[in-house]
């Protein structure tokens, strides 16, 4: 029986990584698990969200032939180290998946690294772990070439409900902000629109696949768990899906309080299923609000409108659901579009509030000139670019003060207690004197 190890790397080495405010559970690892244990595997998962010890400690005193890690683009540095790791202790089959290999194969074809799967396809695993090379979304060494198979994408039905034992074995993990050891549950791969900034709708090969409402619905009956939440790309993307999924519940009397993604133009046009939504449970709505000027929403292609935004605040409001408004703050930002960023958001008294750095992503921007090579900076959180109006050390400047200003008015409105604010806005301020360089 062969022992497979199933690795998920740390978020972030910073002191910015939500470690105890927003964990996912690592619903990917979950499914191999169960393809695996299936077919008789004996199966580990270490996920160094919550894993207190260091991989290189944890992996001292047992023994494995299979490591699977998987990674974003800003925890490729952490993985391969896993990967490097686990060679020199075992000297044992390594594959390396999750979403960056599938956008980026190439980046993985390194000494450390046996295969990579660039593809949904894990209940392929078991084949290429012993030994098929004949599989869609693989990639191989033959005779010191790395070879790739070609791409295919993956009918989510396919996939078995994941195996939750690691997630239930850390009850006190996994919360989403107030919300304790929140459950993560997916009924479909990818997005059906095409958002230039966006890398999800580039997964699966961009092949939107869904599950069955009733499969959907069967999952969360069977688990127990009080939260959960619905981590799709959209979730309220079809309007017929989403009523039949609120009357499944409705129905079965399932009680839980709910997490998902929705577009504002969606919420805007159905406010009957925002407030049913809630009837059932709903209690954060996470949303792309993206900007506050039209033009920047038509350069994004985001296919919504300002309007629709502002419709949507008001529908969340109206109907108890705590919107989270997600903005990007744009390259061509300037001094004053901070500002007015920020008061648009106390206009619009915005309680929970998520600002990201706009960042194109390696593999799926063209032309694009970076200022760093190191892919941790990926994170949202770095320029990975040069702004256009502003030095980096300017926008930067603006940027800090802009999260200064947020944490305070949330403080302000009491809505992350459980948070050191003292300490996050300290950090800005040290972050604002920073060198350009050490920023960037
Ligand atoms: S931003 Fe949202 S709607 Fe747009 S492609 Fe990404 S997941 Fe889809």
């Amino acid at each position: 029986m062969k022992r497979v190890l199933l690795v998920r790397p740390e978020e972030s080495r910073t002191k910015y990584d939500f470690q105890g405010i927003i964990e996912n559970e690592c619903l990917d690892l979950e499914w191999i698990m169960a393809i695996l244990k299936q077919d008789g595997y004996d199966v580990t998962i270490f996920d160094k969200q919550v894993e207190t010890q260091s991989f290189q400690a944890f992996i001292k005193e047992k023994e494995f032939d299979v490591f699977y890690g998987e990674s974003r683009c800003f925890q490729e540095t952490f993985i391969l180290e896993y990967a490097r790791a686990f060679k020199e202790r075992f000297d044992g089959l390594t594959i390396l998946g999750g979403h960056h290999a599938q956008i980026c194969p190439e980046r993985f074809f390194r000494e450390e690294t046996d295969l990579v799967l660039s593809g949904y396809n894990y209940t392929d695993l078991p084949a290429v772990i012993e030994g098929e090379r004949n599989i869609s979304n693989l990639s191989y060494r033959k005779d010191g070439q790395w070879i790739s198979n070609p791409a295919e994408a993956v009918d989510i039905r396919s996939l078995p409900w994941p195996d939750r034992t690691y997630f239930y074995q850390h009850p006190d993990r996994y919360p989403y902000l107030d919300m304790k050891h929140a459950m993560w549950i997916r009924s479909s791969f990818s997005c059906p629109y095409r958002c230039r900034f966006c890398l999800r709708n580039h997964l699966n090969n961009s092949v939107y696949s869904r599950r069955d409402v009733t499969d959907l619905v069967d999952e969360i009956e069977q688990n127990s768990n009080e939260n959960v939440y619905i981590t799709d790309d959209d979730f309220l993307y079809d309007e017929q899906y989403v009523r039949q999924f609120i009357e499944e519940i409705r129905q079965r009397g399932i009680q839980r309080h709910y997490i998902c993604y929705g577009r504002a133009d969606f919420i805007a046009a159905h406010e009957d299923i925002v407030r049913d939504f809630q009837q059932i449970g709903l209690v954060y709505l996470l949303t792309g609000l993206e900007d506050i000027r039209n033009d920047r929403l038509d350069s994004y292609n985001k296919h919504n409108t300002i309007e629709n935004n502002e419709k949507c605040i008001e529908i969340c409001r109206r109907n108890g659901v705590r919107l989270m408004a997600m903005f990007i703050l744009g390259l061509d930002y300037k001094g004053r579009d901070f500002a007015n960023l920020y008061s648009y958001i106390r206009k619009h008294d915005l309680k929970h509030v998520a600002v990201s750095i706009y960042t194109p992503e390696l593999g799926i921007a063209e032309g694009v000139e970076y200022i760093t090579d190191d892919p941790s900076r990926f994170d949202y959180l770095h320029l990975v670019c040069r702004p256009e109006h502003l030095s980096v050390r300017m926008w930067y400047f603006h940027y800090y003060i802009l999260l200064i200003r947020l944490f305070l008015k949330a403080q302000k409105d009491g809505i992350y207690d459980f948070l050191d604010y003292g300490d996050y806005i300290r950090s800005f301020i040290r972050n604002i004197f920073k060198r350009e360089d050490e920023n960037a």
